[in-house]
């Protein structure tokens, strides 16, 4: 996979946000920041790949968390979106793995598709030198090619649950040599839609299992339900008013009517063209909507949600991620985790159910330190609403400025 890296090497500006060794992090006792990769006891063919990938240091998370998952502890880690989380699952894997078998010693789980794939790829690349060999086990793909890589033998799986829970009843995923189960955006997983599924895989593990939890956002009870499978964990918290990044500013464009969202959207359009941009909708069917009337408006606009076939799905991905197309109209499947670097800009269109939701949807921008800005389209009783979620995260979302794209 050398060379074929879904993540461009590193460049553009970092704000402090990343790695300022003053961030607030909530730890448990006795988690100090190992402020080097070279300190943290990763082996030599891991450590070339990493620096290989363009990471030079490492993050405030990757700083506290890499040690103790690399240690075999249970860890909670959470960090702001964009901070290196995911690229830490893909780093430790890498590092715990024993890749002179050919079992899977650890599996990942992801709440869509394309972030697995996205894990999976990150894997590759920076496990080249040490040979690792990870499969992305998802659902609208093939299952006769699961099963070919799978009996194969891979070292790592990246999945999403249904799939995953699949290929174990099938026994075609073996798990007795898992020893690591590391659920990344875990407050998503271990939410009602997907609790039921993640609790059906984890039935079929071992029971010395070392679980890890990642995610930007960790609701309280969330925590309070880790006792029930977790050991002891170490406890890396950011405080609710650390959670938005200073990178991205936040801004709202207040409408009457719904029908005037689409003429600000138009007015946008340029704006949104400068680099990248992602625009949110609440449903799949207010994305085909809106995706036919920026084009019948003569816009150029892509779009991706959950009822489009997988090869369609994949392809819309590799088109925003090469850059080909610039403006995407999706749902929250694109709320959670995807890492486009040149995302600069996010609309909600509508804006998101949840206080959680919102974090995840602006964190498509301003990744590792990248500037972003979000606009909020708010009709008069959704101000309130986002009211709320200012206040909730003690940031400040003020009216869109004149000068917007200037901020891009
Ligand atoms: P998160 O999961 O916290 O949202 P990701 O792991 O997706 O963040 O990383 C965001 C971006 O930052 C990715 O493009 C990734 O390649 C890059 N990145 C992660 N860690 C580092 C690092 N230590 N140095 C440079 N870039 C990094
Ligand atoms: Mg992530």
């Amino acid at each position: 996979m050398a060379g074929t890296s879904v993540v461009p090497a590193n460049r553009g500006r970092r704000n402090t946000m990343v790695d300022d060794e003053k961030l607030v992090f909530e730890t448990s006792k006795g988690v100090e920041p190992i402020m080097t990769f070279d300190q943290m006891g990763i082996k030599d063919d891991l450590l070339r790949g990493i620096y290989q990938h363009g990471f030079e240091k490492p993050s405030a998370i990757q700083q506290r968390a890499v040690r103790p998952i690399i240690e075999g502890r249970d860890v909670i880690a959470q960090a702001q979106s964009g901070t290196g989380k995911t690229s830490m699952i893909a780093l430790t894997v890498c590092q715990i793995v024993d890749t002179s078998s050919r079992e899977v010693q650890a599996l990942i789980l992801s709440p869509t598709r394309e972030l697995a794939a996205q894990t999976e790829k990150q894997i590759l690349a920076i496990g080249d030198f040490i040979s690792i060999q990870a499969h992305a086990c998802i659902g609208g793909k093939s299952v006769g090619e699961d099963i070919r890589k799978l009996e194969n033998g891979v070292h790592v799986v990246s999945g999403t649950p249904g799939r995953v829970c699949d290929m174990i009843k099938r026994r075609t995923l073996r798990t007795r040599a898992i020893k690591l189960l590391i659920l990344d955006e875990s407050d998503e997983m271990l939410s009602r839609g997907f609790k039921d599924q993640i609790y059906d895989v984890y039935r079929y593990l071992p029971p010395e299992l070392q679980v890890c939890l990642v995610s930007a956002t960790l609701p309280n009870e969330i925590l309070e339900m880790t006792s029930k499978f977790m050991t002891d964990p170490v406890r890396i918290l950011v405080k609710r008013d650390e959670l938005t990044l200073e990178g991205i500013k936040q801004f709202f464009v207040a409408v009457e009517r719904e029908n005037w969202k689409f003429d600000t959207l138009c007015d946008l359009y340029d704006t949104l063209t400068i680099t990248q941009a992602v625009i949110f909708c609440n449903t799949k069917r207010k994305v085909d909507w809106l995706t036919e009337k920026m084009r019948e408006n003569n816009f150029t606009v892509s779009a991706m949600h959950g009822d489009m076939p997988q090869k369609e799905r994949d392809a819309i991905m590799e088109e925003f991620r090469s850059g080909v197309t610039r403006v995407l109209i999706t749902t929250d499947v694109w709320a959670r985790g995807l890492d486009v670097q040149q995302v600069s800009l996010v609309i909600n269109y509508d804006l998101p159910n949840n206080r959680e939701l919102y974090i995840h949807r602006i964190g498509r921008s301003g990744r590792f330190g990248r500037k972003g800005v979000a606009i909020n389209f708010v009709k008069t009783d959704d101000i309130k609403i986002l009211r709320d979620i200012e206040q909730y995260y003690s940031t400040q979302i003020d009216e869109m400025p004149m000068n917007v794209a200037d901020l891009i």
